[in-house]
């Protein structure tokens, strides 16, 4: 649909061959800069018959691995090797990621609760919008690299989902083996862990791109183990695709834990404001009635913290960074063994 076009422009052209380094163009009139736009460095790598690998990092803008691995790789391509298109955009929420945070300081929009986004939004529901319509729609694979952002901590974990076909589940087990994350959690195709079907997953889904995702780290920070576990995963799986030639890598192979967290039980929420204390650590094998933590009061030192526990036994694979809480606030979960 024409009218539906995005507004946002590009100055690479998807379908030439070669690498070619160029931006998405948002539009962006405001009161210093009134013709001025905000630019989203993107790579294209086009050579031969290959499929078409959609590689994303940075939708949340305090999220590092992804951004690192992604432009490593384009820097290291080698070209006259290609066998595909590889469309590489490492930080998506662009505006986010200068700011070194989640959300958008343009609109406070989270861009992973946004999708499929809109034409005539904001600046992170253009964004959306644009990788819904112009991007997705391109892809045969979207591989997407989260960590737990500054509020959070993950063990490298690649998410994975759920597929019904035999042959797609084959298909999405034999990239599993091939990036060999220490741990897999398998989540429903459609909706995300908490229920969540506004994510870029479920829209790859639907524009038939063959997705995961994963949490490779967290704390606003770089994890040196997680952003090794990226690097080498993604170099196997595009090989594994045949889009470039096999490599190195860094670590061998070890043994894949296979996880679900689909019982609300894994998850620890804080009850009240104040600040905890964790009773838990990643890599932990909590057991059901472990202790998630102990809230304490900020004003009443001598008051009795409040104890929180999880429902469900399981391994700890996501603790919060931040001390301070409000009620609501995630604390950390498990992930059960499949
Ligand atoms: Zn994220």
């Amino acid at each position: 649909m024409s009218d539906d076009k995005s507004m946002i422009g590009t100055d690479v052209d998807f379908d030439r061959e070669g690498l070619q380094f160029g931006s998405l163009k948002i539009p962006h009139s405001v009161h210093r800069s009134a013709y001025g736009h905000i630019r989203i460095p993107i790579a294209v790598a086009n050579r031969g018959e290959g499929p078409t690998v959609l590689l994303t990092g940075g939708v949340h803008g305090d999220e590092y691995e992804g951004p690192i691995a992604l432009a490593r790789l384009v820097r290291e391509l080698d070209m006259s090797k290609l066998n595909g298109r590889l469309i590489v955009i490492p930080a998506v929420n662009y505006p986010a990621f200068v700011a070194g945070r989640r959300t958008s300081p343009i609109d406070e929009i989270n861009l992973n609760r946004t999708f499929p986004g809109k034409r005539n939004g904001t600046i992170t529901e253009m964004i959306a919008h644009y990788v819904t319509t112009e991007l997705l729609t391109r892809a045969d694979y979207c591989f997407d690299f989260h960590a737990g952002g500054s509020s959070l901590q993950y063990l490298p974990t690649l998410l994975a989902p759920r597929w019904d076909d035999p042959a797609d589940k084959q298909k999405l087990e034999n990239l599993i083996d091939a990036f060999s994350p220490p741990n897999v959690v398998y989540y429903d195709s459609i909706r995300a862990l908490s229920g969540e079907d506004r994510v870029i997953g479920n829209y790859a889904y639907q524009n038939d791109a063959f997705f995961f995702t994963g949490e490779f780290g967290g704390g606003s920070t770089v994890s040196v183990p997680g952003l090794a576990v990226v690097e080498d995963g993604l170099k196997s799986v595009l090989a594994h695709l045949g889009v470039v030639p096999e490599a190195p890598r860094s670590k061998p192979k070890g043994p894949i834990r296979r996880l679900v967290m689909d019982n609300p039980g894994l998850y620890a929420f804080s009850p009240k404001r104040g600040f905890w204390e964790p009773k838990f650590e990643l890599g932990d094998e909590v057991p059901e009635g472990g202790m998630a933590g102990l809230i304490y009061d900020l004003d009443d030192p001598w008051a009795e913290p409040v104890a929180v526990h999880f429902k469900h036994a399981g391994f700890a694979v996501c603790i919060r960074t931040f001390s301070l809480v409000e009620a609501g606030d995630c604390l950390g979960h498990l992930a059960s063994d499949v």
